[in-house]
């Protein structure tokens, strides 16, 4: 038995009063803010941290739609928005293995400032939720805690875009989690300086890489359907295999391998996911540390191998890790509904949809890209958690089962979620509808005018 001690009860103060309250600023937040702010809501924005982005910023996950292809129907509304208005400011460069642009993590925190103030979102920075303020079974706000000491913020909805269901677990929704031996692999993002990028490219072309090279072991061991076999991918496995022959990294790290995200006029190689990290429980701060400082470690030697065994990396130098872990997978709502492998993978339709993503599923061994104009729909019902009153999910933690996950996990359809919890909570105010029995009619005509695709 673990030593416990009492916390004294205290009185916090109430610092802000809203409508719509939006946890969590990664795709899934921001979109769910700007939806709702835009659909006249009185909204406010929390980040644990001191920038808006989520992975995106925080973790340098730079790749928002590489999926996409000349036949790729692909998701509308907010996602496409982050992406356009990225490239409009600099954001954003060419992707190299599909029709998309790789969002520039560092200027994507400014992007995210100017969407945030345009739509009149109220933003609170460096703030951790530490518990929902519930009351009969409905949320009424949050307790946060930052350099200000204790807080709280009410609201007539609240929106969890935390990635891990925080506050809708904290709430007492039933949520599930895999055990970590399950869970997708943790990553230390990072990205390079000083690569000549006219080398590297030479080589690239010169021994071109393709999905099927994903085969291989540990995380890097994909099934595809066998049309993404021969398609190019920006993937990395040669030189860090041969720095283990010669003995320049240790053996242990066979696991080394993956994707290189983008690479400037400048010389910086970004979005370098490279290093995968197994058995790390993200809700678990004991497992965050030791992946951490695991994670740093494996990269710095991964650097090594590149400078010897990597045209163009000769002079290169790390320029920096990602701000956090990259965590990929932790607690998914028991939802209204719980999207299936055969939804995402069988172009479900749903009357109560959203939002629609393709056919693009990225994770557990498998990898299908949606070359072929196959898409699903995102149901309402997914973002609504069970037991609680007044509380939508959106982003990565939404219900459904693994392989939907594999799919609404990813970035754009994760916007998807975003703006229809927040369109969803606006319109139910605006209707005096609570959030499970809203008029699905309206909260679509909403989305609509707001650009998204709805079938
Ligand atoms: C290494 C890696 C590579 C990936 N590659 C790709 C890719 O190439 N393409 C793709 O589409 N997807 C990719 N993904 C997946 C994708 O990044 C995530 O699934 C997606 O960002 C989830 O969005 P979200 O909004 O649900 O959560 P997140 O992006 O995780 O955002 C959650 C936000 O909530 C904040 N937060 C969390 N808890 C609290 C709290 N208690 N209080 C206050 N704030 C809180 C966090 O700081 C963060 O800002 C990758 C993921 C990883 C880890």
């Amino acid at each position: 038995m673990r030593k416990t001690i009492p916390e004294p009860a205290r009185t916090v103060d109430v610092i802000h009063e809203t409508e719509v309250l939006v946890v969590g600023s990664g795709p899934g937040g921001l979109a769910a803010a700007l939806g709702a702010a835009r659909a006249g809501a009185r909204t406010a924005l929390i980040d644990r941290y001191g920038c808006f982005g989520g992975n995106i910023t925080q973790v340098g996950v730079e790749g928002f739609a590489w999926y996409r292809h000349e036949r790729t129907v692909d998701s509308e509304g907010i996602g496409i928005e982050f992406e356009q208005r990225a490239k409009a400011m600099g954001a954003a460069t060419p992707e190299p293995q599909s029709n998309s642009h790789a969002l520039d993590a560092e200027m994507f925190k400014y992007v995210a400032d100017e969407l945030v103030k345009e739509a009149g979102v109220t933003p609170f920075l460096h703030r951790l939720c530490v518990a929902p303020i519930v009351e009969d079974g409905v949320i009424r706000g949050v307790i946060t805690e930052s350099k200000s000491g204790r807080e709280a913020l009410l609201a007539e909805r609240v929106i969890d875009a935390t990635g891990d269901a925080d506050l809708a677990a904290r709430a007492g929704a039933p949520v599930r989690k895999a055990p970590r031996e399950q869970l997708m692999a943790a990553s230390v993002m990072f990205s390079m300086a000083g690569v000549n990028k006219t080398r590297f490219l030479e080589q690239v072309k010169a021994d071109p890489q393709r999905y099927r090279d994903w085969r291989g072991n540990g995380e890097w061991n994909i099934e595809t359907d066998g049309k993404e076999d021969d398609m190019f991918s920006p993937f990395l496995r040669k030189p860090f295999k041969r720095a283990v022959e010669e003995g320049v990294i240790p053996a242990s790290l066979s696991t080394i391998a993956g994707t290189w995200g983008s690479i400037t006029d400048q010389g910086d190689l970004t979005y370098l996911n490279l290093i995968q990290l197994p058995n790390v429980d993200g809700t678990d701060a004991n497992d965050l540390t030791v992946a951490e400082i695991e994670g740093r470690r494996q990269a710095i030697h991964a650097i090594e191998a590149l400078k010897r065994f990597m045209p163009g990396c000769e002079q290169a130098k790390l320029r920096n890790f990602g701000m956090t872990l990259g965590v990929r997978d932790t607690r998914k709502i028991d939802a209204l509904y719980n999207l299936t492998a055969a939804d995402v993978r069988g172009e479900a339709r749903f009357d109560d949809s959203i939002g629609i993503f393709p056919e693009f599923i990225d994770g557990y061994g498998l990898l299908i890209i949606p070359t072929t104009g196959r898409y699903f729909h995102v149901p309402y019902r997914a973002l609504v958690p069970q037991g609680v009153g007044n509380l939508l999910v959106a982003g990565r933690s939404i219900g459904g089962d693994k392989i939907s996950h594999a799919a609404v996990r990813n970035m754009m359809c994760c916007a998807v979620s975003g703006q229809g919890a927040g369109v969803a909570a606006a319109v139910s105010l605006r209707r005096a509808e609570p959030l499970n029995t809203v008029d699905i009619g309206a909260v679509q005509q909403e989305l609509r005018r707001q650009g998204a695709r709805i079938r």
